[in-house]
């Protein structure tokens, strides 16, 4: 199963810990920004502290007011 960018449902790496394209994250966020979700999405896998399920746009950008 694919997975798919929520925002341009191109096909996304499986692996990916967004559910975004990177396109699409920085056109969202900015490529700055996008890039430190990334990074922290991926700090927060290693953790085993990721998300259940989908994170929609809506908690990501929830997140990311904060810092
Ligand atoms: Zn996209």
């Amino acid at each position: 199963m694919a997975k798919k960018c929520i925002y341009c449902k191109t096909e996304i790496d499986d692996g990916s810990v967004i559910d975004f394209c990177q396109r699409c994250g920085i056109g969202v966020w900015g490529e700055k920004m996008f890039k430190a979700i990334v990074q922290s999405m991926e700090k927060s896998r290693e953790a085993g502290d990721l998300f259940q399920g989908s994170v929609t746009d809506n908690k990501v950008a929830k997140n990311w007011k904060q810092i």
